[in-house]
């Protein structure tokens, strides 16, 4: 295989924590429907109605906060009370105001590959929320190219590697779903690696059996991705 010159990163849960923002919110949803609703069922309705959402309203906080009144309207024993409305809006703007917090290492790793390879950003979501997370990241300075991307499919790869002047075979897509940054790279004959996170939403998993079994690895951490890089590129 040709060298790799070009690295990309996902960003939610791959250069900051992302999910844990949600589960707390989903905590605080669960606890504003109890006692009248048990926790599971609120936790299970909110899922159902959030995956079927994100295909009318896309990803993103703003998207989760109508499934959260929309769960609320369905598990609700009467009328939705003002102070229960208050309270969910309250749930999302809180989300929206979390601290970006980078996930362990990732400040080091970033520092160690800059020398050697053209580091570029792709996250997929909601445009307003990417684009102030990355700015108060502290770390968009370390790529030389950033998108978001409505979504992750290999055409998307393929047009955005052509935008980067990245050719596919010198391209390492690094992020914490196999549905989203590994799959469709591999797809247009990328490499990936894959860098699960303890708290990867359902809607992102695939199962094993289905994935190919070479041109990406998984690492425990993204510590490890210097060396995974070099494995790669030993293959
Ligand atoms: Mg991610």
């Amino acid at each position: 295989m040709p060298p790799l010159t070009t690295i990309g990163f996902d960003a939610d849960d791959t250069l900051w924590e992302n999910e844990t923002n949600y589960h707390a919110a989903k905590r605080r949803f669960a606890a504003l429907l109890s006692p009248a609703q048990p926790e599971e069922r609120a936790l299970a309705v909110l899922d159902e109605i959030e995956v079927r959402n994100v295909e009318v309203y896309g990803y993103g906080i703003k998207s989760y906060s109508l499934s959260m009144l929309e769960a609320a309207a369905r598990l609700a024993t009467g009328p939705l009370e003002p102070a229960l409305l208050d309270s969910l809006l309250a749930i999302a703007r809180d989300m929206l105001r979390t601290p970006v917090e980078l996930i362990d290492g990732v400040v080091d790793v970033l520092q160690q590959l800059t020398p050697r390879y053209r580091l570029i950003l792709l996250t997929k979501g909601d445009l307003f929320e990417q684009q102030s997370k990355i700015r108060r990241s502290g770390i968009a300075d370390r790529f030389a190219f950033i998108r978001v991307l409505h979504a992750k499919t290999p055409e998307v790869y393929r047009e955005v590697l052509h935008d980067a002047g990245a050719p596919a075979e010198q391209f390492v897509m690094v992020g914490n779903s196999l549905r989203s940054d590994v799959l469709p790279a591999l797809a247009i004959g990328a490499r990936a690696i894959f860098v699960p996170h303890p708290l990867t939403w359902s809607h992102e998993h695939v199962q094993p059996e289905t994935m190919p079994g070479s041109g990406w690895i998984e690492i425990a951490s993204i510590a490890k991705l210097p060396a995974a890089i070099q494995a790669l590129e030993d293959e």
